[in-house]
């Protein structure tokens, strides 16, 4: 006589009267606390789905933000730098349609090409701020790197192709989605050629990082140390094709102005149109009419040059400018002082003038918006030490107060 079926859960393996009771399946049955725990492990995959929004395919472009929201969004964090701002907004989001278009299957012969940027602009008027703001916005991986720090092959340093190991990082070492990252090189006018002719010149190394970096920026698969630093033989390298990664370099250029100045005079001269008028040009209004020309004089390779298709400039920061800084970005200076203080039960009162002194004492430094934020410190640090014991409940920074204490510290 056949052995009588005993019915059980077919993945805990519990006969029904433990299990309770079986639902039917086609040729096998499951208990209810199978399923409940199927349901849980469902539940945290798609929990930690967003937190690995970098490895997942772009879902279209409406799911994206659009150029003029990134531009709105980068306004609450970045004062002025309009024209800044909307050149990389439009970069990040043609860089999407550009990653959309690979992922698509449709094949009309028609590719986009990448764009990378160059962001020229004195120190301290928020090229790296713009950087780091946008990245919070970014469903690819992003990172900021410093082109100061790399040397060609066989110089003290580190290898070119250890600016993808920080993208590497970001994604985890998940190799498709750094190929779809956005790398910001910092500082690239300190890799350029000291002199404006090759043949004259000795100073080869900024060259060297300079070809050494194009071969990035036009893509081509290059083997990352995955741990960074200088390759050494027996280390295991990872490839990665960077021709989907988008770079955003940026830099001062310091004394670019002279050249432009130079160029267009020479242009005028030639027109024949004695007119002056970019003669009388202001050092920062000359910054408009930067071009590649320009940058080739100041030492970049033209190869590179022709890479970063997209020029744009950041204006240096006037008065006005960083009296907004202090006061109206989201996390403006004045505000997070006045979190901290209100972390105490105090009230804190900046009068108009207070600002004026503070804005007037940082222009005096020439650092642009990098001074702020000491100058600030020297101001406010009398009263972060003392005011955390008195009872007080409010405190109002003046402008007398605020050249004591920076007289203080000339003195001191
Ligand atoms: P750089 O142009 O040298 O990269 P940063 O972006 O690092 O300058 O700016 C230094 C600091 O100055 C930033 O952390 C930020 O607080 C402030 N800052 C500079 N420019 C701006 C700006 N346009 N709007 C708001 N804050 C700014």
């Amino acid at each position: 006589m056949a052995k009588k079926y005993k019915r059980h859960c077919a993945f805990c393996g519990q006969p029904e009267e433990e299990a309770g009771p079986l639902i039917q399946g086609l040729d096998a049955e499951i208990c209810t606390s199978c399923i409940y725990r199927g349901y849980q492990l469902l539940e945290e995959l798609s929990e930690k789905a967003p937190q690995d929004k970098h490895n997942l395919p772009l879902e279209g472009l409406d799911s994206l933000p659009k150029p003029q929201e990134i531009k709105e969004y980068l306004d609450g964090y970045v004062v002025g730098q309009d024209e800044a701002k909307r050149y990389l907004s439009v970069a990040v989001y043609n860089h999407y349609k550009r990653l959309l278009q690979t992922q698509s299957t449709e094949d009309d012969g028609v590719e986009i090409e990448k764009s990378n940027i160059l962001l020229l602009g004195p120190t301290g008027t928020g090229k790296t701020l713009l950087a780091k703001t946008i990245a919070r916005l970014l469903k690819v991986p992003f990172t900021i790197v410093d082109a100061t720090v790399l040397t060609q092959a066989g110089y003290v340093g580190e290898d070119i192709e250890s600016l993808l190991t920080r993208l590497l990082q970001v994604a985890d070492y998940d190799v498709a989605a750094a190929e779809r990252g956005i790398v910001f090189i910092d500082e690239l006018d300190k890799i350029a050629r000291k002199g404006d002719n090759p043949s004259i010149t000795r100073d080869v190394s900024g060259e060297g990082v300079q070809q050494g970096l194009l071969k990035l920026l036009e893509g081509s698969i290059v083997n990352v140390p995955p741990q960074g630093g200088r390759k050494h033989p027996d280390q295991k390298m990872i490839e990665v094709n960077t021709q989907q990664i988008l770079f955003i370099c940026a830099g001062a250029f310091d004394g670019i102005e002279r050249k432009i100045a130079h160029r267009l005079n020479t242009r005028i001269v030639g027109y024949n149109s004695p007119g002056a008028k970019h003669a009388q040009l202001a050092e920062e209004e000359l910054m408009k009419y930067v071009d590649a020309r320009d940058l080739k004089s100041f030492g970049l390779i033209p190869e590179i040059i022709g890479r970063l298709p997209i020029i744009t400039h950041l204006t240096p920061l006037h008065r006005d400018t960083l009296r907004m800084i202090l006061t109206e970005p989201k996390n403006a200076l004045v505000r997070q002082y006045t979190k901290m203080f209100e972390m105490d039960h105090i009230k804190l009162k900046y009068t108009e003038d207070a600002l004026d002194a503070i804005v007037e004492k940082t222009m005096e430094q020439k650092l642009g918006a990098r001074g702020l934020r000491s100058i600030m410190e020297q101001v406010m640090m009398e009263a972060m030490y003392t005011l955390p014991s008195k009872k007080v409940k409010t405190f109002t920074i003046d402008r007398a107060y605020v050249e004591a204490r920076l007289a203080e510290r000339v003195e001191a």
